[in-house]
């Protein structure tokens, strides 16, 4: 079979169905159906509280879903026999804050999972994160500790360090919210970068100019559930649900 043959039959990459969580007596996610394919870059946007980061945290079972199915190519990732360790080296996660060890190196924190999460000898494991840090921009960066680099370097790096473990899908979590406004940029061409290479994301961000240029679907997400969803052109151009037109109001005029 071609390339092209085998990946039109492959499991999509992610597959959410009927996913459901509370916490307490609060349903924050009230039955999610979501497929990412194999490439697809998907936008997720919603106001805050809606359920955004919930959902991207039971895809890699940093919560635990209460009902529901989610699969990675096919292979189940909730259920009692699931492998997560092994799970979440197939899923990147890059999240608002960077969490890199601070008496770490740039090349140190991203080789560290390489090294005691895939066992890597030291030379192969440093061989592959600098190639990591050279996707990012950050080759000459890779002795730098994170305390001598921007707010904008060291999502980067946080970023190389989910790539060079070579996941199936990038999830990002508000990955530039942190950041002053002119580090923003830096930041999100990587992820175009990554995108234009073929990663497959799920990207939650509020970045709408980056959602036009990047997105193949944008999803908008409103107390716990998707209420629309479509190519950008046409969620920000003729959103057909109030409550989406109502959150895009507000962002008018920005990015
Ligand atoms: P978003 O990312 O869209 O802002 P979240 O998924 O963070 O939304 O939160 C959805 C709802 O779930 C909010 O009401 C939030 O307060 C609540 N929530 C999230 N995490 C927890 C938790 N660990 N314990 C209790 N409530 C939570
Ligand atoms: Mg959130």
């Amino acid at each position: 079979m071609t390339q092209a043959a085998q990946e039109a039959v492959a499991p999509p990459t992610l597959v959410v169905r009927g996913l459901r969580k509370s916490f307490g007596s609060e349903e924050v996610l009230q039955g999610i159906d979501l497929t990412v394919a194999r490439r697809e870059l998907v936008f997720v946007l919603g106001p805050s509280g809606s359920g955004k980061s919930t959902m991207l945290r039971c895809c890699n079972r940093l919560e635990e879903p209460d009902a529901g199915e989610i699969t990675l190519e096919g292979d189940p990732v909730t259920g009692p026999k699931v492998d997560v360790n092994q799970l979440r080296r197939r899923m990147g996660m890059v999240f608002q804050a960077f969490n890199l060890y601070p008496h770490l190196s740039a090349l140190s924190n991203v080789t560290l999972a390489l090294r005691k999460v895939r066992g890597l000898p030291r030379p192969e494991a440093e061989a592959m994160g600098l190639t990591a840090l050279d996707r990012v921009g950050l080759k000459a960066k890779a002795a730098s500790y994170p305390a001598h680099l921007s707010g904008g370097q060291q999502q980067r790096v946080a970023i190389a360090r989910a790539l060079a473990l070579e996941p199936s899908v990038m999830l990002f979590d508000e990955p530039t919210s942190a950041l002053d406004p002119e580090l923003v940029g830096d930041v999100l061409a990587v992820m175009q970068d990554m995108k234009a290479q073929g990663m497959t994301m799920l990207v939650v961000s509020h970045e709408m100019k980056f959602a036009r240029d990047a997105a193949d679907r944008v999803i908008f997400m409103d107390a716990g559930r998707i209420v629309e969803q479509g190519t950008p052109e046409q969620i920000f151009e003729t959103p057909h649900h109030e409550r989406t037109q109502t959150f895009l109001a507000r962002f008018s005029g920005r990015g």
